[in-house]
């Protein structure tokens, strides 16, 4: 018999001690642990590093924790209140509201409209890059806010409180008429059942309903942030698809005539609500002429396309960052896992990617940056963002695997953030003109704007590698433009492609450390072409690309 007075004393039910675990990331400082993206910030003269500091260090903290909240508790609507009334309101989990409120504070949507120095585009997009680390959800309405306003500002004296609301330094969910709020969101729907990449195929009417409204009538098949104060919505009126402006509730206050009809059961984005919905006479104004839809919306596109890249970045510096600092912590067969030559090899090519990723997206950004200031920054940025967003998008699903696979069975764990950068990696390369749309928008623009043309070939011209490999891959390109005979489209991927790395390759060339430039050239250009881990050079510099990575 056992002896009841006996006290086991706490240890002997001890199962085993933790060990061999990596200690949390967080608190961690986004700004000072990432070199490529300190230098490409200040490279490209961004005008509030200060801001920039204090943003990086709240998304390594506050921002990551309600990050976790705001995807375990996905949005809901609400199509009805209790007695029966329409009401279609998204209900989001407090840390959305949270997160959205810090954002628009430091200005992720709006810091390129206020500040009126050179460089404030920059900023701007170095805050978007920053905050998709910790959350990428609610980038969509903060993406999407941002980009609206070259087309609010379109729509001239009349739209002046619009701009103020959308660059206020404020965030207000309330569900109210927007002239009564401190500070406004915008969404946009262009994408219907029968078409999307296909905008054309638009079948919403806008009528005429006299002093210059417009009446909706139609649906959206897709139509993300439906809580927005405001959406830019194609349609088609009298004189062909046309852009306007639909507030959430009209001036009076009373809802406006548009339904909620469901939120998609998405792979991934679960903090952000994407919706359906109808219009049943929706009120509309027009902004910019009837027929001229698509140009005047392509403002915003073009603005959004940017974000895509920068969040696909994003996406792959995160995981990054996470891979590299659970295999400086975790042994295996008696080593640490960053001290294992194999891992040292994977790990060093997925920051080979990242340091690629982010000189090519930061140099789009100074591009729109200076766009209004040069001829050659605008043609520039003109043709570079589609193709930014065509190569880095598509780039970021295989990079977050490999580092989810470096944390072993963890990355596949939903406390470790991989499992949400998983989902979310398809994203960017789906909406905003998928990965096909965005290689045919290249090619057209090679083919018919000889000013994008130009200043791609002067950029991949100007102070490049030495290397004949350089030279010999970007003549074979331009013989395959050359040589199109009306059928380069079913090539379209590979010049694309091709045209993204040897930029890549000449950025590097010129910002990087020789090194890894050198490294980015043979492995990326000359190298046949394999998993990650598998082609960088003997040479390679993997110890210097590890520090960058998680520098200090
Ligand atoms: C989560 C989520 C949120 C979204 N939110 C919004 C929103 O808020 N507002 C909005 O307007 N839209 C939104 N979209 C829609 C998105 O922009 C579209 O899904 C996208 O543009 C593709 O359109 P589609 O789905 O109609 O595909 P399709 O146009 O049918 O295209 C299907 C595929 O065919 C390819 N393709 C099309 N034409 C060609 C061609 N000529 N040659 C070769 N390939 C071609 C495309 O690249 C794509 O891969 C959202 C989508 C998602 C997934």
């Amino acid at each position: 018999m056992s002896d009841p007075t006996h006290d086991p004393g706490p240890h002997r039910f001890a199962t085993h001690e933790v060990t061999n675990q990596p200690p949390r990331l967080e608190p961690f400082d986004a700004w000072q642990l990432d070199a490529p993206l300190r230098e490409a910030v200040l490279r490209h003269g961004a005008d509030d590093v200060v801001l920039l500091q204090r943003y990086a260090r709240w998304v390594g903290q506050e921002l990551t924790e309600l990050g976790f909240e705001a995807n375990r508790h996905k949005p809901t609507l609400h199509n009805f209140d209790r007695h029966g009334h329409r009401i279609d309101a998204v209900e989001f989990h407090p840390s959305y509201h949270r997160i959205m409120l810090e954002a628009m504070r430091h200005g992720v949507h709006a810091h390129a409209w206020r500040s009126t120095h050179d460089g404030a585009h920059v900023t701007r997009a170095a805050l978007s890059y920053l905050h998709h680390q910790g959350e990428a959800g609610t980038s969509c309405p903060l993406t999407m806010t941002f980009a609206a306003l070259p087309v609010l500002r379109q729509g001239g004296a009349d739209l002046v409180d619009w701009v103020r609301g959308a660059t206020a330094l404020d965030y207000d969910s309330a569900d109210a008429a927007a002239a009564g709020k401190r500070a406004l969101t915008l969404g946009m729907g262009m994408t219907e059942k029968q078409g999307g990449s296909d905008v054309r195929a638009n079948s919403t009417r806008a009528h005429p309903a006299g002093g210059g409204a417009y009446e909706l009538v139609g649906h959206k098949w897709f139509f993300s942030a439906p809580m927005s104060d405001g959406f830019l919505v194609l349609a088609q009126a009298p004189g062909g698809l046309s852009c306007f402006l639909m507030p959430r509730r009209r001036d009076d206050g009373t809802r406006n005539a548009f339904q909620v009809m469901r939120l998609k059961d998405k792979l991934g984005n679960w903090a952000n609500a994407s919706s359906e919905i109808e219009f049943v006479g929706a009120e509309a104004r027009l902004i910019g002429d009837e027929g001229r839809g698509i140009a005047t919306i392509l403002e915003m596109v073009a603005l959004t396309r940017l974000d895509c890249a920068l969040g696909s970045a994003a996406e792959m510096r995160r995981a990054l960052l996470e891979a590299v600092h659970h295999a400086r912590h975790r042994r295996t067969f008696g080593r640490l896992l960053i001290e294992h030559p194999l891992m040292r090899e994977v790990l060093a090519d997925l920051a080979l990617e990242v340091e690629a990723s982010v000189a090519l997206v930061f140099r789009i950004a100074a591009a729109v940056d200076a766009a209004p200031r040069s001829a050659h920054e605008a043609a520039f940025a003109r043709i570079a963002t589609a193709l930014g967003k065509y190569w880095i998008c598509k780039r970021s699903v295989g990079v977050v695997n490999e580092a989810q696979e470096c944390l072993g069975g963890a990355g596949y764990v939903e406390e470790s953030i991989l499992p949400r950068l998983y989902r979310e990696a398809p994203l960017n390369a789906i909406w905003e003109g998928s990965g096909n749309i965005q290689c045919l928008d290249v090619l057209r623009a090679l083919r018919r704007e000889p000013a994008s043309l130009q200043a791609l070939l002067d950029e991949l011209r100007r102070d490049a590698p030495v290397d004949p490999g350089y030279h010999a891959r970007l003549e074979e390109l331009l013989a395959m433009l050359q040589a199109d005979d009306g059928s380069l489209e079913r090539g379209a991927r590979r010049l694309v492609g091709g045209l993204a790395q040897l930029l890549q390759a000449n950025l590097l060339h010129r910002h990087a450390p020789p090194e890894i430039a050198r490294t980015f050239l043979v492995a990326r250009l000359l190298a046949a072409p394999g998993m990650y881990g598998s082609s960088l050079p003997e040479d390679a510099p993997i110890a210097l690309l590890l520090e960058r990575a998680l520098a200090g």
